[in-house]
This record gives C-alpha cells, sequence and structure tokens, in this order.
C-alpha cells in the first residue's frame, strides 16, 4: 500500500481495486458483502497511515470515479476528483466558497468522510448532499445534516458507508477575488507546510483552545526522529517519512509525542489521521 499512500508507508493489502463507475463500486460492495469480506475504501491517502502487515480484504480507491460538472450555482463531484481539481472547476464558474480547500491534497470522497477544512472553511460549508453506496450495495442519498459532521469527522466511518458523489452548493462570486484569495492561501502553505517530504498533514486534531503543532514545540519535540518518522522541523503538527519509514516507526513516534504532551502540558491529543491495517 505504500504506492498508494501519500505517506509512502504501507504493508501489502490482499486485493485493490479501482472502480471506474458508480456501478461498479456497487458490484465490489455486494461481493463483499456477500462472501464476508472486509473492504476498506481510500481516496488518495492523503490522512491515512497503513500498518505494516497490511490490509486484510479488498481495498477500494476511488480514484477512476473522475466525473464533475456545474449545474446552476452547484457543483456535482464523483468521489475520486482532487479536491484541488474540484477547486479549481468552482474558480473556473465564478463560484466562491471553495477556496479554503486549495491545497488540499485529497478526493472529494475522502474530504467529504473528514470534514477537511483550512483557514476558517470546512467542507460542511458548502456541501448540500452525497450519494453514498451502502454496505449491501445500495445507493442512498444523504442531506449535509444527515452526515453528522464535526470538526474534521462525520460519521461516515460509523456505517462503512462509501461516498460516492458530492454536490457543493456555492455563491456567484467574483473571479478575481477568488483567484487572488487560493493564490495567498497557497502561499501560506508553501511558506508553513514540509511538501517536500511524504506526509498526511497534521496528524492530530487542534485540542480546545491550542494547537497541536505549538504544544508539540513547546515541548522540545520539533526534529524528533524514530526510525523515518520525524517531527517536521518546519511545522511541528507534521511527522514526516525523511527515508524508509515503517509504520511501526510512525505509530512509537505518535505514542512518544502524545506521551509527552500529556506529561509536559497536561493536553490529550488525538489523532486526525487514520490508521488502518492488521496489527502486529
Ligand atoms: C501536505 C498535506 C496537507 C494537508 N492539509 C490538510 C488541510 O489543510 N485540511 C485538512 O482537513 N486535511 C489536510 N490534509 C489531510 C488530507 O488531505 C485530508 O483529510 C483529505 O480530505 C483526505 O482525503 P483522501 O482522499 O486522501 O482520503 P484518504 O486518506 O484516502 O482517506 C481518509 C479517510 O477517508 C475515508 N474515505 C476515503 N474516501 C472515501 C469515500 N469515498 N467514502 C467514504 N470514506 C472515504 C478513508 O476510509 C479514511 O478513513 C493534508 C494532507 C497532506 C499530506
Amino acid at each position: 500500500m505504500s504506492k498508494y499512500t501519500y505517506l509512502r508507508i504501507g504493508g501489502p493489502a490482499d486485493v485493490v481495486v479501482f472502480p471506474r463507475a458508480i456501478h461498479e463500486v456497487q458490484n465490489v460492495v455486494r461481493t463483499a458483502y456477500e462472501f464476508g469480506v472486509p473492504y476498506t475504501v481510500l481516496g488518495n491517502g492523503s490522512n491515512i497511515l497503513v500498518r505494516d502487515r497490511g490490509v486484510r480484504g479488498i481495498v477500494i480507491m476511488t480514484r477512476d470515479l473522475q466525473r464533475m460538472r456545474p449545474c446552476g450555482n452547484m457543483v456535482i463531484a464523483q468521489a475520486g476528483v482532487p479536491v484541488v481539481a474540484l477547486v479549481r472547476l468552482a474558480e473556473t464558474q465564478s463560484l466562491g466558497g471553495l477556496e479554503f480547500a486549495c491545497g488540499i491534497p485529497g478526493t472529494v470522497g475522502g474530504a467529504v468522510r473528514m470534514n477537511a477544512g483550512a483557514f476558517g472553511g470546512q467542507m460542511s460549508d458548502v456541501l448540500s448532499h452525497v450519494i453514498i453506496c451502502t454496505r449491501r450495495g445500495r445507493l442512498q442519498k444523504l442531506s449535509n445534516s444527515e452526515l453528522g459532521f464535526k470538526y474534521r469527522d462525520s460519521a461516515m466511518k460509523d456505517n462503512d458507508g462509501i461516498v460516492v458523489e458530492a454536490t457543493y452548493k456555492l455563491s456567484p462570486s467574483n473571479k478575481d477575488a477568488l483567484t487572488a484569495k487560493i493564490h495567498e492561501y497557497t502561499r501560506h502553505r508553501k511558506a508553513t507546510q514540509p511538501l517536500d517530504y511524504p506526509s498526511c498533514g497534521s496528524v492530530f486534531k487542534r485540542p480546545p483552545g491550542d494547537f497541536a503543532g505549538r504544544l508539540i514545540s513547546a515541548c522540545g519535540l520539533r526534529g524528533k526522529r524514530i526510525g523515518g518518522a520525524q517531527v517536521s522541523t518546519k511545522h511541528a503538527g507534521f511527522i514526516i517519512n525523511v527515508g524508509a519509514a515503517t509504520a511501526s516507526d510512525y505509530l512509537r513516534l505518535i505514542q512518544l509525542v502524545q506521551a509527552e504532551v500529556q506529561r509536559q502540558c497536561g493536553v490529550e491529543l488525538e489523532p486526525e489521521i487514520q490508521i488502518v491495517g492488521e496489527d502486529d
């Protein structure tokens, strides 16, 4: 799975499938259900740590579900559309609301599941509804309020549903203003994030009233390394793969950071990243 994750970490999967249409997702899920085989869905793998023993069952990669179209003030996108492409389409249509998401390296499906956000915006602010494929392979429409959105979280994780399509409700805006905002956010990311190394973005959720990066830094953990996993010196909220890191390196470093922040600051850091695969 190291080929399919942003972190370049992860043992083998039993089976990886790349559905190219929604009915193919349904077929895979129905077959998995019929034979009692577990499945895991992945978009761009930009918020995921796959354990070293890999993933049992089927990994469903949505990256080939690439259709997207504007429709009045809406944009409708299939799950595998990169968030950056979604933002670009909205910009070219002079539709505002999604600028915050420029530079988030995930897919539409992963961004809905994670309620991805930045610069004061998040997916739940602009999402109208989604179509999900249920664990029995049926399609179901869920409105924004039915998705149980929270900070960097949604109820999707509890129901095995796969987002296959999302519809965003946007507002007509001035294109030059949108472009300027996107450039400003992109500049900020480049200046503050370690984009030269594999990572999965911020490893921890933001604790109430503070920032994980600030606490980690205050604990003297910038640059702390276990094997090939290192707390970034540029942004302490990121743990990067500086060379051949294993999931075990990464997990041990997460635990060390959590223990040290708890000990020195009394704050419990909750991982934002999703950890999947067979336990050691
Ligand atoms: C450099 C960098 C910067 C980042 N910046 C940000 C940021 O500013 N804000 C932010 O919120 N995140 C950020 N992230 C994290 C990540 O990009 C987002 O969480 C993104 O939304 C994940 O999308 P993905 O397609 O890569 O999902 P994946 O990593 O593939 O999966 C994440 C979770 O979503 C589930 N999932 C994936 N697709 C679907 C689907 N179709 N249906 C149901 N569940 C699904 C997976 O099972 C998993 O639980 C960053 C990551 C990196 C590497």
